[in-house]
């Protein structure tokens, strides 16, 4: 299997790249943020529950995104791998994501973090707010606070997959295709080795 996670902070293109590398390497895209809006469209008592945390810009309690997540997992049982995207978010994320695969006789890949910095995505989510309808991009302190969670709770997440030496570092900033082609590069390189 070849399972990525695609990391970042908020706006720095991982919903964009993401689908894009799916369709490339034939991977099923698992997006926490795509899966709760999907529910809080619904009302499902899920999306009713994620609700309060995702209007805020906080993130949704690990119990509730582990268990989430590994359902979904255990949809594709034929996959030739995942991309996530927006998992993991914290360190017991990491850590039940490895378990996860584990139990499948799998493990990740690598971790390919898209870089940006604050001022960038700012603009980026801004520009996307006119579009997206997401609540969540309408607000600027919702922004600002998503982007301090990132800091504080996600951004250590790197380290985990640094330390497996799975860590791989992208240049976010430019066209999206460029960005297409520097994820690639670093890709092809890990399926060959
Ligand atoms: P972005 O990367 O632009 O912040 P996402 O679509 O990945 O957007 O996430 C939107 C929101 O969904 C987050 O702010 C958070 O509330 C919730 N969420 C998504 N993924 C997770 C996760 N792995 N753990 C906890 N909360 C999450």
């Amino acid at each position: 299997m070849l399972n990525i996670v695609l990391f970042g902070p908020p706006g720095a293109g991982k919903g964009t790249q993401s689908a894009k590398l799916a369709e490339r390497y034939g991977l099923v895209h698992l997006s926490t943020g795509d899966i709760f809006r999907q529910h809080i469209r619904e009302k499902t008592p899920l999306g009713l529950e994620a609700k309060g945390y995702t209007d805020k810009g906080d993130l949704v309690p690990d119990e509730l995104t582990i268990r989430l997540l590994e359902s979904e997992v255990k949809r594709y049982p034929t996959a030739r791998g995942f991309i996530f995207d927006g998992f993991p978010r914290t360190s017991a994320q990491a850590i039940a994501l490895d378990a996860c695969l584990a139990g499948m006789g799998s493990s990740i890949s690598c971790m390919v973090a898209l870089e940006a910095h604050d001022d960038e995505l700012r603009r980026r989510i801004v520009r996307r707010a006119e579009s997206s309808g997401r609540p969540d991009d309408a607000r600027p302190e919702v922004v600002q606070n998503r982007i301090a969670v990132y800091h504080r709770d996600t951004a250590p997440v790197a380290d985990f997959y640094r330390a497996a030496g799975k860590y791989k570092g992208v240049d976010g900033i430019g066209e999206v295709e460029e960005i297409f082609k520097r994820l690639c590069t670093v890709i092809d390189q890990v399926k060959t080795v």
